[in-house]
């Protein structure tokens, strides 16, 4: 049997010069040499005779340009989630990606006084703005609202009580447990009410030398419906005052625009919650706001003053392409007039049923066309949801195109979500009512959508 050629042959072939330009030098060799392990694993099992060097070496380039594909990708968010977070949540508007970008690219007055020449604060980038936009004294920023939240409650109650209602012991998704969160923090939680009801009565129970502060978490993803109560927050805010502790909410969501303008349900503001008395607000930057990851806090000057001196900031801290994002975002909100226009989560948000049945209209043949004899494309309705736990129990009227397997089966349906996951750009869908639905609220590239569709590789 002839033997397959040596990596020294093979590295000095005429086609390594060009991989070795692209993937260096150890790379290649590497690749070759995993390459030839491969080959010389099948030649064992098979005895067929060893591939040509060409062959050999098509192969190891094949082998370099996957590894070299970076792991983090963009997809097409078909799913009707339009915050999707294992999708990356909002998208950024283009003025804060260049923002980013010129951040990234070299120094910059990140935490620098140009005009004193001194030391600065890296929150003095959007701090005034955050204060103008919700009426707060004071702002920080950190890496998520978790991570927000962990630092208030670490801040005013490490080794306190914090007396919370049992109706907001709530788990955002993932391990975010409002109990364990207190407890990572140093506090203890003290539960005070119902389930479904708690009353000021509860709380005022509750509040004790060792209590620390009472933190209201907006339940922002599921509902309480029925024989219930809670306790308005002027009402907690005053019980908060009379015994000198900060009173916090946790908005998660908090968005900065009526949502109503969208036809959405009204969802808390950081400006409603100051206005009820709250010292303390947390949020988060990707959800409604459509900016950066970040957590934001907005409060009183005294208390945000505690919050920056805590040394967990340090720890939690945003990176100056964060700060870059939210600061570009953030502007985009003093021009209301092209606000949706402007923020992708927005624009997404409220685009009409009408205007995504068009996209489904004009895409809807080369996807026919796509997955010809393997299934069928209609036209369907759909219902969106805003995703990140915020409104869950809303829907949003939406449009799409469902695709049913001429075979009847699970397998059929696998194989389809997997050959539109394979694409160059994954498109990522659901499984409804036996056939693939892809919602279009979130397709608005529908070139580079349709432009790959002939790659779609379906078992005919
Ligand atoms: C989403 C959410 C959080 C966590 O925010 P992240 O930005 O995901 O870290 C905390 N509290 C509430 C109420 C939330 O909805």
């Amino acid at each position: 049997m002839a033997r397959l050629p040596s990596v020294d042959r093979l590295l000095k072939a005429d086609a390594i010069a060009p991989l070795i330009d692209t993937f260096g030098r150890v790379e290649t060799t590497a690749a070759i040499r995993n390459t030839l392990a491969g080959i010389r694993k099948d030649m064992a099992a098979s005895g067929d005779e060893p591939p040509t060097d060409t062959a050999i070496l098509e192969a190891a380039s094949e082998a370099l340009t996957q590894n070299a594909a970076p792991s983090l990708r963009p997809v097409f968010n078909l799913t009707g989630t339009v915050l999707h977070t294992n999708l990356g949540r909002a998208s950024l508007p283009e003025e804060a990606i260049d923002a980013v970008a010129a951040a990234a690219r070299g120094a910059s007055n990140l935490e620098y006084r140009i005009g004193e020449g001194k030391r600065g604060d890296r929150d003095e980038h959007i701090e005034d703005q955050l204060c103008a936009m919700t009426g707060a004294e004071a702002a920080t920023i950190v890496n998520n609202n978790a991570a927000a939240v962990m630092l208030v409650l670490n801040t005013f109650a490490l080794g306190k009580e914090v007396p919370t209602s049992r109706g907001e012991l709530i788990e955002i998704g993932g391990s975010f447990r409002m109990p364990d969160i207190m407890a990572q923090s140093g506090c203890t939680l003290v539960e005070v009410g119902t389930t479904n009801r708690t009353h000021l009565k509860d709380f005022a129970g509750a509040i004790g030398p060792d209590t620390g502060m009472i933190m209201k978490v907006h339940t922002s993803n599921y509902v309480v419906e029925g024989f219930t109560a809670e306790v308005p927050e002027p009402e907690l805010a005053k019980l908060c005052h009379d015994n000198n502790i900060p009173f916090a909410i946790d908005l998660g969501s908090g968005t900065l625009t009526d949502l109503a303008q969208f036809g959405l349900p009204h969802e808390p503001t950081p400006m409603e919650a100051m206005k009820h008395g709250a010292d303390v607000i947390t949020f988060s930057g990707d959800k409604l706001l459509g900016g950066p990851q970040a957590g934001i806090i907005v409060g009183t000057k005294d208390y945000i003053a505690q919050i920056k001196k805590n040394p967990m900031k340090r720890a939690l801290r945003c990176d100056k392409m964060t700060i870059a994002a939210l600061s570009a975002v953030l502007r985009l909100y003093a021009d209301p007039d092209r606000l949706v226009e402007r923020v992708p989560t927005l624009r997404l948000l409220a685009r009409r049923v009408d205007a995504i049945r068009g996209v489904a209209e004009r895409i809807g043949p080369a996807l026919a066309a796509a997955v010809d004899g393997f299934g069928s494309v209609t036209d369907t309705a759909c219902e969106s949801q805003i995703g990140s736990g915020a409104l869950p129990t809303r829907r949003i009227p939406s449009a799409g195109l469902a695709i049913s397997p001429n075979a009847k089966s699970g397998t059929a349906l696998k194989a389809l979500a997997e050959a539109f996951r394979a694409l160059p750009v994954p498109v990522i869908g659901r499984i409804q009512d036996d056939a693939f639905i892809l919602d279009l609220r979130c397709l608005e590239d529908e070139d580079s959508f349709t432009a790959q569709l002939p790659a779609l590789d379906l078992p005919r």
